[in-house]
C-alpha cells in the first residue's frame, strides 16, 4: 500500500509516500515559499533528485500538482501512475473538542477543521488548503485528516480546565487541548511494545519527553493522555526554542503597560523571541546554546539550565500525578540527539528509582532503552514518526 502523507503550512507542503505496513518511505520532500516563488525538493531512493528548484507555486494546488508529477514522472518517479497512491494522510492541528481520533475527510469533517480555526488560526487554513488542492488534484481519493490534539482528548476535567470563568470553558472551549499528540500516540504503543506491555497495558505509567525545537511532555496511564505541557495552544508548558512556555500573565500586562506594545506585538515576543533564544540571545538552537556555555557564555548556560530544570520539574508533577512512573522516553531532536542533555535532565531524579546507564546513553536516533539494568524505571530513547501514524490511521480509515 502507498499512503502520501501532507504537513501543509501557510507557505510550505511537507510530503512523504509511504508504506503504512512496513513504514518504509519510498520517496519524500518539500515545497518552499508557496506564494512567493516556490521552491520545489524531492528525494526518492535515499537521493536528493531535485534540490530547491524553482517551480512557480502560487498556491498550494501548483506545489501538489509538482509532487505528484514527479512521485509518477517516467524518470525519477516511484509510482507508474496515481491509481498506485492509495490515499492521502493529512496532518491537522486542531481539532478542538470535535475530534477524539483521526477521520476520513468529508464535507462535515472540512467544516469542524474550519470551525477549529479560531484555535488554530495559523495551522487549521493551511491544513484545510492542503486538503482542498489534494481533493482537486485526485478527485475520489480517500483523504484523512490526523489532528494533534486528538490523543489528548482523553485527559480527565481537573488535567484539561483552566481556572478562569466557567464560562469561557463553556461557551467558547477555553481548556487545555496540547499537541504533538501524534508524535505522543507513536512513543506510548513504542514504550508499551518494549516493556512487554501491548498485550495488558492497564496502569502503566510512561511520561514521553518530545524535545525539539517545540517541546511537550505528555503523561500517559495504559497507552492514553491523562495530561500534557502544551495548552490551549502551543505556547504553554516548558520554554522552548523561541517560545517561553508558563509564564505569569501580569508580565504581559506589565511589558504592554511599560512598552506600549499591541497584543501582536506582545505574542510575537512570547512565540519568536522567548524561550532559550529569549535568555541565552545566542540561538535557539540546542547545539548553538552548548557550543557557546562551554565557550563560558553564562547566558547559554542559563537558558540550557533553565531547560533541563523545567524539563525534570515536569517530570516530577507528573510522577506526583500519576502516583509513580513506569517508563521515562525521550524523543525529538534533543530528546534523541542529546547525550549530555538527556544526563543532565535525569539528574536528580534518582530518588524516583531512575538510574541512567553513562554507556547505554552513549547513543543518538536509535530505539533503545538506557537506564542500568537495576534502575526501577525504564529510560527510553525512541526516535518519533508521525508520518507512520499518519499512514496507519490513513491506511486503516480508507480501507
Ligand atoms: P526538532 O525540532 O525535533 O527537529 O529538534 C531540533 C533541536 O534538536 C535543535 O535545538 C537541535 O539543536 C537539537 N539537536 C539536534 N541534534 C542534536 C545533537 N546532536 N545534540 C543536541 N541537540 C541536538
Amino acid at each position: 500500500m502507498n499512503i502520501l502523507v501532507i504537513n501543509a503550512g501557510s507557505s510550505s507542503l511537507k510530503y512523504q509516500l509511504m508504506d503504512p505496513d512496513t513504514g518504509a518511505v519510498s520517496a519524500k520532500g518539500i515545497c518552499e515559499r508557496i506564494g512567493i516563488d516556490g521552491k520545489f525538493t524531492y528525494k526518492a531512493g535515499g537521493k536528493t533528485i531535485i534540490d530547491a528548484q524553482e517551480i512557480p507555486m502560487p498556491t498550494h494546488s501548483e506545489a501538489i500538482e509538482a509532487v505528484l508529477g514527479a512521485l509518477v514522472s517516467p524518470e525519477h518517479g516511484v509510482v507508474a501512475s496515481m491509481d498506485e497512491i492509495d490515499a492521502v494522510g493529512h496532518r491537522v492541528l486542531h481539532g478542538g473538542m470535535e475530534f477524539t481520533e483521526s477521520c476520513l475527510v468529508d464535507e462535515a469533517c472540512k467544516a469542524a477543521i474550519r470551525k477549529c480555526i479560531p484555535l488554530g488560526p495559523l495551522h487549521n487554513p493551511a491544513n484545510l488548503t492542503g486538503i482542498e488542492a489534494c481533493e482537486k488534484a485526485m478527485p475520489g481519493k480517500p483523504q484523512v485528516a490526523v489532528f494533534d490534539t486528538a490523543f489528548h482528548m482523553t485527559m480527565p476535567a481537573e488535567a484539561y480546565t483552566y481556572a478562569i470563568p466557567y464560562e469561557y470553558y463553556e461557551k467558547d472551549e477555553v481548556r487545555r487541548y496540547g499537541f504533538h499528540g501524534t508524535s505522543h500516540r507513536y512513543i506510548s504503543g513504542r514504550a508499551l511494545d518494549m516493556l512487554g506491555k501491548t498485550e495488558n497495558p492497564e496502569g502503566v505509567r510512561v511520561i514521553n519527553c518530545h524535545l525539539g525545537n517545540g517541546s511537550s511532555l505528555c503523561a500517559m496511564v495504559g497507552g492514553k493522555c491523562v495530561d500534557t505541557t502544551m495548552g490551549l495552544g502551543p505556547l504553554a508548558g516548558i520554554p522552548m526554542g523561541t517560545r517561553c512556555g508558563d509564564i505569569d500573565g501580569t508580565i504581559i500586562e506589565f511589558l504592554m503597560d511599560k512598552y506600549g506594545y499591541d497584543i501582536k506585538q506582545m505574542m510575537n515576543i512570547l512565540n519568536k523571541k522567548s524561550g532559550v533564544l529569549g535568555i541565552s540571545g545566542v540561538s535557539s538552537d540546542f547545539r548553538d546554546l552548548e557550543a557557546a556555555a562551554e565557550n563560558g557564555n553564562t547566558r547559554a548556560k542559563l537558558a540550557l539550565d533553565k531547560f533541563f530544570y523545567e524539563v525534570r520539574k515536569s517530570i516530577g508533577a507528573y510522577a506526583a500525578a500519576m502516583g509513580g512512573v513506569d517508563a521515562i522516553v525521550f524523543t525529538g531532536g534533543i530528546g534523541e540527539n542529546g547525550i549530555a542533555n538527556r544526563k543532565r535532565i535525569m539528574k536528580g531524579l534518582e530518588y524516583l528509582g531512575c538510574q541512567i546507564d553513562d554507556e547505554k546513553n552513549n547513543v543518538r536516533g536509535k530505539e533503545t532503552i538506557i537506564s542500568t539494568d537495576d534502575s526501577s524505571v525504564k529510560i527510553m530513547v525512541i526516535p518519533t514518526n508521525e508520518e507512520l501514524m499518519i499512514a496507519k490511521d490513513t491506511a486503516a480509515l480508507a480501507k
